[in-house]
């Protein structure tokens, strides 16, 4: 970067709007909290976007799988979760995998069925796992659907980029943000910083991490495309009777990239997606951006080519289907909260008073059992008004790569919009808001079981404890042994290795 600076002189910008809760970003996080704000009775919400529709990465960034939302026959992740299954299932090709009346199931046929495409646990033996894959284009019209339907308290505001926050000593009270309009700002009781990269918390004065750490899944970029003209079970087929040449085939395709790349199937047969990993790749970096961009595009016509020379019988008519119009992140900037998450919280079952939601971390040290996030992890220390639902949740960099995936930053997005929803009814700050109301209204009106919580079957708990909490099954006791052999927990790695994660 060059060295030279300059002042930019002060200036007195527009008021464009005001409200009582304000969610920057719009991915699964920030929808998710603008949504249930609004249901938990706020009327003056407004959902601020960069980009022209919402889901981020779900959507713009071509991720597929919603994983792990039960374990064993109880589905923990639900409330707005559930939603997304439940409204894509009415839409022809839009979502596939298991519903959660079949979670536990352990019957071969089942497994059979959804064992090529998802929603199988690795578990001995398997058993059916109510997850999810998802077309991206339909889910980017049902959030629009769904913020249709709450027009009367929803303002959403696509194309315009939160870039400030209005601090007043150590209270967030708006945000400043640019769009075609110019620097203008919004005026909020409650800030709900959904950016996902912390962008408002780390200009607001709260503690945020330095950012990626080069090791691990977060730290990696992504520019996920499409290929079809094939038929992804025929592909499947030719896999397994064809295992060096598939081997040879995959090996080439990640040398043409220069990085991890996988071809995996999608809710149809015929269109194919091209997950990729970018390591040590900052999302909050303009060079690491264009990189990603362009030494993934500058590859993809030589990909499928390779496809179609080296798999003719399979790839003869494949072609570039399409690119998503964003660049995927797993991570970059998180905060630190006043709860910070680590791998004991799944390696020894732990129990919070201010749990929020309930949540599989997609390990195998507990069989993807759930585990309790607690409220503290996405309130920023130092500031009040300001919360940060999402993959730039409070853990640190190994937990982090178990704890920011859909589910969670769902989950957590609710439960912030619930969280705003009720300081600004009841006149609290986010660190003084009544819990046990926000706790109440998640499990009671909004579909989130939550241990100890009336509204939640006891059902819940004996289940986990019946399993003991998945620590004691022979694949926790072997991910455990192999994490103990290596001196640590197993940490994420780029090259692949243990648990079903490593394709998030
Ligand atoms: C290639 C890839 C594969 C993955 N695979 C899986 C998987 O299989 N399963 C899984 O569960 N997870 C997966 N993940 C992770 C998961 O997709 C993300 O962690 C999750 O979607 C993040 O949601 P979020 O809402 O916190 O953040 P984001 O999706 O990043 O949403 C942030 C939103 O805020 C907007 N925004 C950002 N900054 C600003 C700003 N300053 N002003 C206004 N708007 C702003 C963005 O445009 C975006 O809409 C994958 C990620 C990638 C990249």
């Amino acid at each position: 970067m060059c060295a030279k600076t300059y002042i930019e002189p002060q200036t007195t910008i527009p008021v464009y709007d005001e409200c009582d809760v304000l969610v920057v970003g719009g991915g699964a996080a920030g929808h998710s909290a603008a949504v249930a704000a609004a249901r938990a009775g706020c009327k003056n919400v407004i959902l601020m976007e960069r980009y022209g529709y919402c889901g981020g990465d779900v959507t713009g960034g071509y991720v597929l799988l919603i994983p792990s939302l039960s374990f064993h026959e109880k589905t923990y992740v639900r409330g707005l979760q559930e939603e997304w299954y439940t409204r894509l299932s009415k839409i022809p090709g839009a979502v596939v995998g298991p519903p959660m009346e079949l979670a536990g199931e352990t019957d071969p046929a089942m497994i059979a069925k959804y064992g090529g495409v998802c929603g199988v646990a690795r578990s001995n033996p398997p058993r059916i796992e109510h997850e999810f894959m998802l077309e991206p284009n339909q889910m980017k019209i049902e959030m629009d659907v769904m913020l249709d339907e709450l027009k009367d308290s929803i303002r959403v505001m696509y194309h315009s980029w939160g870039c400030k926050p209005i601090m007043e000593n150590n209270v967030c009270k708006g945000v400043i943000f640019e769009s075609k309009e110019g620097r203008k700002a919004v005026l909020a009781k409650v800030v709900i910083d959904a950016t996902g990269d912390a962008d408002l918390c780390r200009l607001s004065g709260a503690p945020t991490s330095s950012a990626i750490d080069d090791e691990c899944r977060c730290s990696s970029t992504a520019l996920v495309y499409r290929i079809a003209g094939f038929s992804r079970a025929a592909y499947g087929a030719w896999s397994r009777t064809h295992r060096e040449e598939a081997m040879a085939l995959g090996q080439k395709i990640g040398e043409i990239h220069g990085f991890r790349a996988g071809l995996i199937g999608g809710p149809t047969d015929d269109v194919s997606w091209m997950n990729n990993w970018q390591p040590k790749h900052d999302c909050s970096k303009i060079a690491d951006q264009t990189d990603t961009e362009m030494q993934t595009r500058l590859k993809i016509r030589q990909v499928v080519e390779t496809y179609r020379e080296m798999c003719p019988e399979v790839f003869k008519d494949a072609y570039l289907y399409d690119i998503a119009p964003q660049l995927g992140t797993r991570g970059s900037h998180r905060i630190v909260g006043e709860y910070v998450i680590d791998s004991n919280d799944w390696a020894f079952p732990k129990e919070f008073d201010d749990t929020i939601a309930w949540h599989c971390t997609v390990d195998t040290l507990n069989d993807n059992a759930p585990i309790e996030i607690p409220y503290r992890a996405i309130l920023p220390q130092k500031v009040d008004n300001l919360l940060a639902p999402g993959r730039h949740i409070s853990a640190d960099k190994i937990a982090i790569d178990n704890v920011n995936l859909i589910p969670q930053c769902v989950g957590t997005g609710q439960a912030a919009g619930v969280a705003a929803a009720v300081a600004v009814k009841d006149g609290t700050t986010t660190h003084t808001v009544n819990v046990a109301t926000i706790q109440d209204i998640l499990a009671g009106e909004q579909d989130v079981p939550l241990p100890r919580n009336k509204h939640t079957d006891i059902s819940y708990t004996e289940n986990l404890k019946e399993h003991e909490y998945g620590l004691y099954t022979e694949a926790a006791k072997k991910a455990r042994e192999t994490h103990d052999a290596a001196g640590s927990y197993r940490h994420w790695t780029l090259s692949g290795g243990a648990g079903n994660a490593n394709n998030k």
